[in-house]
């Protein structure tokens, strides 16, 4: 698997220049730079496709889903404000590598993938890199109310709306990031449970997720 590969002077040049890529569009947070300036990307390709690892590009990872765009990937991120030791809901596991940017920035993450090859893809990856999420299989568009509740949910995939019930796992003062449109394009959206019964809506920039499947999405 790609995580027996090294890290060598050529990757981590390469990662540093991303980084300033990302400074340069508008990523300040310096803690997710620094996530992103730490966790391996190349790790999650085949050595053949190496020289993309380090591009500002979503990358097909097989099954007809992509690793996030590394600029995508800090913008979610940014929004979160993880504080150490928050609890974070992530639905739409991926590659995984969203998730070790999380971990990185000292989240306790709860993950969850509906397709079960890419989950057992991952479930290898990131322990063999040192990253131990709580990994679960199904559909995350109800979320994961025995783990709740949740400091913070991050959704990787674009929802039709924001799921309420995935609103009634956020603790008072958290925080949900979902990308909602159509299939073609979706804005960013923000939701912060401001009270037990009130939610704070914020609507922010463009992007192309592919869809959210399930029970409370596509
Ligand atoms: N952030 C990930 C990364 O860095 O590699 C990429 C996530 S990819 C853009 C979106 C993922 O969401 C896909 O793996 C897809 O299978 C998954 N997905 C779609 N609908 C889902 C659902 N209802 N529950 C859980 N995962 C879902």
């Amino acid at each position: 698997m790609a995580y027996k590969f090294i890290d060598n002077y050529r990757e981590k040049g390469a990662r540093k220049k991303l980084v300033e890529l990302l400074r340069n569009r508008g990523i300040g947070d310096e803690a997710v730079l620094k996530a992103i300036g730490k966790v391996p990307r190349h790790f999650f390709f085949d050595e053949t496709f190496w020289n993309q690892a380090y591009k500002d590009i979503a990358f097909p990872i097989g099954d007809g889903q992509t690793i996030s765009q590394p600029y995508t990937v800090a913008y979610q991120s940014e929004l979160l404000h993880i504080r150490k030791g928050d609890k974070v809901l992530e639905i739409g596991t991926g590659s995984g590598y969203q998730t070790c940017i999380l971990l990185e920035l000292g989240a306790k993450v709860v993950t969850i993938e509906r397709q079960e090859n890419i989950f057992n893809r991952t479930i290898q990856v990131l322990p063999g890199m040192g990253y131990k999420p709580k990994f679960f299989c199904g559909d995350g568009s109800k979320g994961i109310a025995e783990e709740a509740p949740y400091d913070k949910i991050i959704v990787t995939a674009g929802a039709p709306f924001v799921p309420e019930i995935l609103l009634k796992q956020l603790k008072v003062g958290g925080i949900l990031v979902i990308p909602v449109g159509d299939a073609q394009a979706q804005k960013m959206v923000t939701v912060i449970r401001v009270s037990e019964t009130d939610f704070e809506k914020i609507v922010l920039d463009t992007f192309r997720f592919v869809p959210l499947v399930g029970d409370q999405a596509w």
